[in-house]
């Protein structure tokens, strides 16, 4: 007699939602079987999202956020920015709470993610050579790195610093205030810590 299991199409299903972060083999299974009770329009809108996310969002190219292919990258067109002031933030999601605290009206820089010795994740990895081309331009002043206070955010920072020192030495450069949780990123931080860890700004 034959274990019975999910139809291969359902299994497949299960398969790829296990990749989800966060959903683990129940979950997948929850998901999987609410989906097959959904209406078929939704589950199209569905896979289009997906597919049109995939294929038409990417870095963009000067700062690092998101950059639709079809609408282009909503920092970089947005005229109303102080181009004097530089966040330097590691992931562009990070972007999105320093703007809810409506205290920062500057422009940002995603790096792409932090200098990680132990997961091989070096400066080269990083959008670091964008972050020079853009200061080379000249029109910064202020950088504000704006990354994590864990040991990778640490190492960041100090690498960062020291290139500013040798490369760009007129630029004043300061770091996030000390207020935002220990070992965390930005995405953990609730918008009143985040704004007085930027006003609390220290110069590095
Ligand atoms: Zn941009």
């Amino acid at each position: 007699m034959a274990r019975i299991d999910f139809p291969e199409e359902v299994k497949r299903l299960i398969q790829n939602l296990k990749r989800l972060p966060g959903v683990g083999p129940k979950s997948a299974e929850r998901i999987a079987v609410w989906l097959l009770g959904q209406s078929s329009e939704f589950s199209e809108e569905l896979a289009t999202a997906i597919k049109e996310s995939g294929e038409g969002i990417r870095a963009c190219g000067i700062c690092g956020f998101f950059e639709s292919k079809a609408t282009g990258c909503a920092l970089c067109a947005d005229g109303g920015r102080d181009s004097a002031v530089l966040c330097v933030v590691e992931q562009p999601t990070d972007v999105l709470p320093l703007e809810r605290t409506g205290a920062f009206k500057g422009a940002y820089h995603c790096l792409g993610g932090r200098i990680a010795p132990l997961e091989n994740i070096g400066p080269e990895d990083l959008r670091i050579d964008a972050l020079v081309a853009r200061l080379s331009e000249g029109e910064v002043s202020e950088l504000i790195l704006a990354v994590g206070s864990d040991v990778e955010g640490e190492a960041t920072a100090n690498y960062l610093a020291e290139l500013m020192r040798r490369s760009f030495p007129e630029l004043e450069v300061s770091r996030l205030a000390q207020g935002l949780p220990a070992g965390g990123g930005l995405e953990n931080a609730d918008e009143l810590t985040l704004y007085r860890a930027l006003d609390g700004r220290r110069r590095v």
